[in-house]
């Protein structure tokens, strides 16, 4: 470790250079050590006989749930932080720095898991954090201002049914009895479904801090997340600099025909929804690769569910996403109206199709200062590793795919994240991925990220 370098960080004029940051170094075996440590509360899915291979069930505000947020606020405090929860059981890990009075950069993620969930998505990204403040206490570093983790509540949305909801309550986009009244998706053992203010009591994580951006201000939020995709892997590259979430709609699409027998009527004589619905399924995918977004349909039900009559009416759903609203919009557009050709041409008799828009999500885009020290700290992260990506480039600027807690930080404060590779693309798995090298480049760019913001804040006179 070279302690000149770190000296330098504390340096009488305050100021860091390059150098300085590159001789933090994330301790890759201590990082392992805590995310398998904090699994064992929750593991479940055995899939080898290693004791670290198993998947997770950490329902949020389980009682596994409740172990590991202890052992958060522990392993936090003995950081040096003080830790706060809100009304929404969110926890803010703080560890001041130079100028404690303004609002701290945080590091956030996600400690609940769906129910076959894996041991990387949000819990690396909390770990990272943690890890972050380790590197930060045991150099002694004191940064301008303070920096932080948080534990945001239930972002999978897997118990409590609506994602990313608690980061959504503290940016005011989720009203707090909404999110409070919001029931679990199956009863108990005692047959009742408890709401997430029940179950936030029960656990004794219900915070008396205002759940709200306005009582809570962040100055900047970084979040490490696998990037749950097969991109990064493929293309043999180890960091992906995140710099928004592609735009997506959710609809319900009715198609309306007639039940009629399967042997006796001709199909110059049919109005089959049943046969409309799957062009119609078909053409959604011609459009979105057309215009280079995508296209999916997860759910379909029909009715009456006969073998030898038509079904009268078919339900499917649609789910279309893409980089760009407008693009975005194009592709409901084109299958708006290729809908009502194919359904009025070339679905026999005729069929009717009526839309139901379900969900509207449009495109996040992160802040320019923070995807700008990611991309910094990943290009000198990705100088001291080996390279495998065939063009040169170990880092790749990505959108995600995904939603994230950021995609709310980022309605109150500058944010942007780090995607790490996922293993095989496979994540919301108990084989999910990511391995400990490649855990703990994505903490290093992290690091990185956060020093290079904490002192561009300086600079431009943030503590003044
Ligand atoms: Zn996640």
């Amino acid at each position: 470790m070279a302690t000149d370098g770190i000296n330098g960080i504390n340096g009488v004029n305050g100021t860091r250079s390059k150098h300085d940051i590159a001789a933090l170094k994330v301790s890759q075996s201590r990082l392992l050590d805590a995310i398998h440590t904090g699994c064992k509360f929750g593991a479940a899915h055995r899939y080898g006989d290693d004791p670290t291979e198993t998947g997770m069930a950490r329902l949020s505000l389980n009682d596994a749930d409740k172990q590991v947020r202890d052992w958060f606020t522990k392993t936090a405090e003995s950081l040096g932080c003080s830790t706060t929860v809100d009304q929404m059981g969110n926890q803010f890990a703080v560890r001041p720095g130079k100028n404690a009075t303004q609002p701290p950069i945080m590091i956030g993620s996600h400690l609940d898991t769906q129910p076959t969930g894996g041991r990387y998505d949000g819990i690396l990204g909390v770990n990272a954090g943690l890890e972050v403040l380790k590197v930060l206490h045991e150099n002694n570093v004191e940064t301008e201002g303070s920096i932080g983790v948080v534990n945001w509540t239930n972002e999978e949305g897997a118990r409590f049914p609506m994602m990313a909801v608690s980061s959504g309550v503290w940016a005011e986009a989720v009203p707090l009895e909404t999110a409070w009244n919001l029931p679990e998706v199956s009863a108990g053992e005692d047959g009742q479904r408890k709401t997430m203010k029940q179950e936030l009591e029960r656990i004794g994580y219900l915070g008396s801090q205002p759940a709200s951006y306005k009582a809570f201000p962040i100055a900047a939020h970084f979040e490490l997340h696998i990037e749950q995709g097969p991109i990064l892997e493929a293309e043999k590259r180890r960091v992906g600099v995140v710099k928004g979430v592609q735009a997506f709609k959710w609809f319900e699409v009715t198609v309306r025909g007639r039940d009629t027998h399967a042997g006796t009527t001709p199909f110059s004589a049919r109005m089959d929804s049943m046969l409309c619905a799957a062009k119609l399924i078909v053409e959604s995918n011609a459009i979105a690769k057309k215009l280079g977004g995508l296209a999916t349909t997860g759910i379909l039900n029909q009715q009456p569910g006969s073998i030898n009559t038509m079904a009268h009416t078919v339900t499917f759903t649609l789910d279309i996403r893409h980089v760009e609203d407008a693009k975005l919009s194009e592709i409901e557009q084109a299958c708006r109206s290729e809908f009502a050709r194919i359904a009025e041409k070339e679905s026999e008799k005729g069929c009717k199709v009526e839309w139901k828009e379900l969900v509207d999500s449009p495109a996040v885009n992160f802040h320019p200062d923070c995807i700008a020290v990611v991309e910094e700290s990943a290009k000198d992260v990705c100088e001291g590793l080996p390279m495998t990506a065939e063009d040169g480039q170990l880092w790749k600027h990505m959108i995600s795919g995904a939603g994230h807690d950021s995609c709310y930080t980022n309605r109150r404060c500058p944010t942007s994240m780090i995607f790490s590779v996922t293993k095989d693309g496979v994540s919301h798995n108990p084989q999910e991925y990511c391995s400990p090298e490649d855990c703990a480049v994505g903490v290093q760019v992290l690091l990185g990220a956060v020093l290079r913001y904490d002192q561009r804040r300086a600079e431009r006179g943030d503590f003044a």
